[in-house]
């Protein structure tokens, strides 16, 4: 029998980029122009560690330069290669485009088993790969402004952002050349947790959209539904603790690289997540079935399905057996597009990718624009907001007590109501609004195109027409 070769990451995103440009009416080229991958550059340096010469392999991929700077992660592990920051770069650009960032596409990635290197050792690594990116302006605040991605978080951006500042010491923006940096350089509250924050506000959003919920066979709203989670870092960890913790959903799978922990009456993830960064891995967990062949997991009788470590990880080898109804893609291509067309074949709902961990690049967004403009959101505006709240409660209480009403309010009220928004409370609102607005734009196009069958094809019949009208606009 013939084995059916499953497209590589790059094909797998240019496979769902044509389904979608079939239904769009785009002038001959363009479609061209737009799916292909402008620039790619690749290094190899050396570090000097522990008496000998390491040497890495490095890229940085620029997919599409409508709109500048170009934005995108930088991604620490051993199976980064070409083709995969190039479909990652091509997903930046119909992501930023489908929540209205004003950015290009662009992925950068490092070839290297993070976990094999001391901390020190890992800054010079990071430290020269910068270097090269900088000297290129492949690292710039109006060029190109990585973030983080798999392997690397706020301490790689800041070494990132204080290697620009010393290669370009009169830059007064230097900070926006990078996002994801620590609070205490030159980051955003709300920055580390936003990608899982955004699934959430993703998944808030969907259970609004009750002909969604029903045509994946679900119903009601987050509580109580049964969700299993791959990946418990960054983006997995903070899906799945604010999804337990303030939507009462239960997390009964979790997914690690070492196998998976089930139990039917959910899992803390605190505790998991606590015995992962002390032990290495989840085996030995106390209370929970430990599965060795972690990915069996993903077959599991669950609700909510939430893939939030690598790519391709559902495929043809296993999509015929995922029993989930709803899937949302917390990590970036986890469902091949062979996998694509056999579960929408059963009717599972996909949240795709492009929407659904979106939450990081917008709250970069927000980052970006604070490091321009060099104050903290909410300055400003905050003691102000609070004084007008103040006179409202002062005058409701004179009323009362002039006219003998004897109203009260209700507890905790005055202490909610007059407290005036800080930079988190910002980023949050910011967010809830971005997620919820791309949603609604999807689902308008499901819903209301009888040749549209599935959210990933709306998300890039809005995002392709964005980038379309915006070469239009440049004369392209
Ligand atoms: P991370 O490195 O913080 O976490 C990845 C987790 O997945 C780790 O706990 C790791 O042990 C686990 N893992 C790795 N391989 C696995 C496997 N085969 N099976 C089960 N678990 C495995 O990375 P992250 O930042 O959370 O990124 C995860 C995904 O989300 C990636 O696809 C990334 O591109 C995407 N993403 C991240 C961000 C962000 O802001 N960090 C934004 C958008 C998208």
């Amino acid at each position: 029998m013939a084995t059916i070769k499953e497209p590589s990451f790059r094909e797998s995103v240019d496979l769902m980029f044509n389904r979608a440009v079939a239904l769009l009416d785009l002038s001959p080229g363009l479609e061209e122009k737009i799916r292909v991958c402008n620039s790619t550059y690749t290094v190899r340096f050396g570090v000097r560690l522990r008496g000998q010469i390491h040497t890495f392999t490095g890229y940085r991929s620029v997919h599409s330069e409508h709109m500048e700077p170009v934005k995108g992660g930088i991604r620490y592990a051993m199976g980064v290669n070409q083709d995969e920051v190039e479909a990652l770069a091509a997903l930046m650009t119909y992501k930023c485009a489908l929540v209205e960032a004003p950015f290009g596409g662009s992925k950068g990635g490092l070839r290297i088993d993070p976990r094999q290197y001391d901390e020190h050792e890992l800054e010079q690594i990071t430290r020269r790969f910068a270097y090269e990116l900088i000297k290129r302006d492949l690292i710039n605040p109006s060029q190109n402004v990585p973030a983080p991605d798999m392997g690397t978080g706020e301490r790689e951006m800041a070494w990132i952002a204080d290697q620009y500042k010393r290669m370009q010491t009169t830059d007064i923006n230097g900070n926006a050349c990078v996002t994801g940096k620590p609070i205490n350089a030159g980051g955003i509250q709300g920055r580390t947790e936003a990608t899982g924050r955004g699934v959430q506000y993703a998944l808030r959003e969907f259970f609004r959209d009750q002909i969604g919920v029903q045509k994946a066979g679900l119903s009601g709203d987050l509580e109580g539904k049964r969700v299993i989670v791959q990946g418990l870092g960054n983006v997995g960890y903070h899906a799945a603790k604010f999804l337990s913790e303030e939507d009462g959903a239960l997390i009964t799978g979790i997914i690690e690289r070492d196998g998976a922990l089930f139990n039917p009456k959910g899992l803390d993830v605190e505790a998991v997540r606590h015995w992962l960064t002390s032990h290495g891995g989840v085996t030995g967990y106390p209370d929970a079935t430990h599965t060795a062949e972690g990915a069996a997991v993903l077959e599991e009788d669950c609700d909510i399905l939430i893939p939030a470590a690598m790519e391709g990880v559902i495929n043809l080898g296993n999509a015929a057996r995922i029993k989930a109804p709803l899937i949302i893609e917390a990590a970036n291509g986890p469902v091949t597009a062979g996998a694509d067309e056999i579960l929408r074949d059963k009717g599972v709902v996909i949240i795709p990718d492009m929407y659904a961990n979106a939450g990081g690049v917008t709250v970069s967004y927000f980052e970006w624009v604070k490091n321009l403009s060099h104050i903290r959101f909410g300055r400003m505006g905050r003691r102000q907001e609070e004084s007008r709240h103040q006179l409202i409660v002062e005058e409701l209480e004179r009323l009362s007590a002039d006219r003998g009403l004897g109203w009260t309010l209700s507890p905790g009220f005055k202490e909610k109501y007059l407290r005036g928004a800080g930079e988190l409370e910002l980023v949050r609102s910011g967010l809830d609004d971005t997620m919820r607005t791309a949603y609604q734009s999807m689902r308008d196009v499901w819903h209301g195109r009888d040749d549209v069958k599935d959210l990933r094809t709306a998300a890039y019949l809005i995002s392709i027409s964005r980038v379309a009208a915006s070469y239009r606009a440049k004369g392209l």
